[in-house]
């Protein structure tokens, strides 16, 4: 018999959620996924039956991380909870409280209700965002690891706390647990997260890949990132349900930092011959802070202008058996599946 029985998911509408149930359908599991906006379900049972997925096996609940109510009917039954839903904006908030608040509040509301019902395990997503923000390691001299924490004291954006806050909270709301209520716990960090979007409704993460495809901007402004493949996230998700090691640890979960000018020369590579005019010469940063005058998601990554983040994937690597793939497909099956979905028209 499987050690997994129901799995929590919560915010279902979303990219790394949407594939994470697509994985643990596809590997025969009952899925229960929380939404805020209930109506949305039968989309997302459609985009998953589109996408070959048999949904037998997921139902919906609603619950809101700003709301007590739902979560105790969320988690009731459930062996394992997977909890993914965090305010991810493309545009910074009017005020950090907007975030900040639905993501540390709401963490606790699903901590406290997975060890009401009994979870055995309970994997959180937080972001690289809690791990490197602010830091810089440009020169090589650090190579972040587990051991990292972003200093909120920093220079940070709004969505860097509020990740940051978080993951901090759910750690220390464990702690104090008495330990025959406390639920496993262990963390999956990722980085920026590309890789194929199932529906029209791209979100966030996808965006440089967009704005690149439709030639938003004439070149590319000193920005990169540790990249990781959604579905390599989803699969981190799901061994580390069960993984004897992952309890009480965090995992640096990307691969190696990618300048947006080696994006988009993969793409220009692939796509080019096609008639795609992809723009693969440099942006200076003064002109992407001129464009984020009127450009909201632009003003979320000013601060990342010429940082470099190289992170140690040892950890995730050893204990979770993770296998990323290669950067390269993940670029490429970004934009095909832009192009599929209809956010890119072909030239
Ligand atoms: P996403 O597509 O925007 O998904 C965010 C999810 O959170 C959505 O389901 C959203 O629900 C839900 N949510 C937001 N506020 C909520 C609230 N108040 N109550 C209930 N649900 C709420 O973003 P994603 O890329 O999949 O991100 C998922 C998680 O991964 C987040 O925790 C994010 O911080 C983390 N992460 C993402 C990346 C990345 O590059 N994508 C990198 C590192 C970490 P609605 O659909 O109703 O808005």
């Amino acid at each position: 018999m499987s050690e997994i029985g129901t799995v929590l998911v919560t915010g279902a509408s979303g990219y790394i959620a949407l594939h994470t149930i697509k994985a643990l359908l596809d590997a025969g599991h009952e899925v229960r996924g929380s939404l805020r906006t209930p109506a949305r379900g039968e989309t997302l049972v459609e985009i998953l039956r589109r996408h070959g997925s048999d949904t037998t096996k997921l139902h919906f609940v609603s619950a809101d991380l700003d709301r007590d109510e739902g979560w105790a009917e969320a988690c009731a039954g459930c062996s394992h909870v997977l909890h993914i839903a965090s305010p991810f904006p493309n545009a910074p908030p009017r005020h950090e409280d907007d975030l900040i608040k639905p993501a540390r509040e709401g963490a606790l509301r699903v901590l406290q209700a997975a060890a009401d019902a009994g979870v055995k395990r309970v994997v959180m997503t937080s972001s690289l965002a809690a791990v490197l923000s602010g830091r810089d390691g440009r020169d090589g001299s650090h190579v972040f690891d587990e051991e990292d924490w972003t200093d909120l004291d920093a220079d940070i954006g709004a969505y860097e706390k509020s990740k940051t806050i978080a993951e901090r909270a759910a750690w220390e709301f464990l702690e104090q647990l008495p330990a025959d209520r406390r639920p496993e716990f262990c963390v999956i960090n990722p980085g920026l997260v590309l890789g194929p979007v199932l529906e029209k409704d791209a979100g966030t993460s996808v965006e440089a890949v967009l704005k690149l495809m439709r030639r938003d901007f004439p070149g590319c402004p000193p920005l990169g990132w540790a990249l990781v493949d959604v579905r390599d996230v989803a699969a981190a998700h799901i061994t580390a349900l069960t993984a004897p090691d992952a309890p009480g640890h965090r995992y640096l979960c990307a691969g190696e930092h990618v300048w947006l000018q080696q994006i988009a020369e993969i793409l220009d590579r692939e796509f080019g011959p096609r008639g795609y005019r992809i723009p693969t010469g440099r942006l200076p940063a003064a002109l992407l802070r001129l464009a984020a005058l009127f450009d909201k998601t632009v003003r979320l990554v000013l601060r990342d202008l010429n940082l470099r983040h190289d992170i140690d994937n040892s950890a995730i690597r050893r204990d979770l058996h993770w296998n990323p793939r290669p950067m390269e497909q993940t670029v490429i099956d970004t934009a095909r599946s832009l192009i599929q979905e209809g956010l890119v028209t072909a030239p």
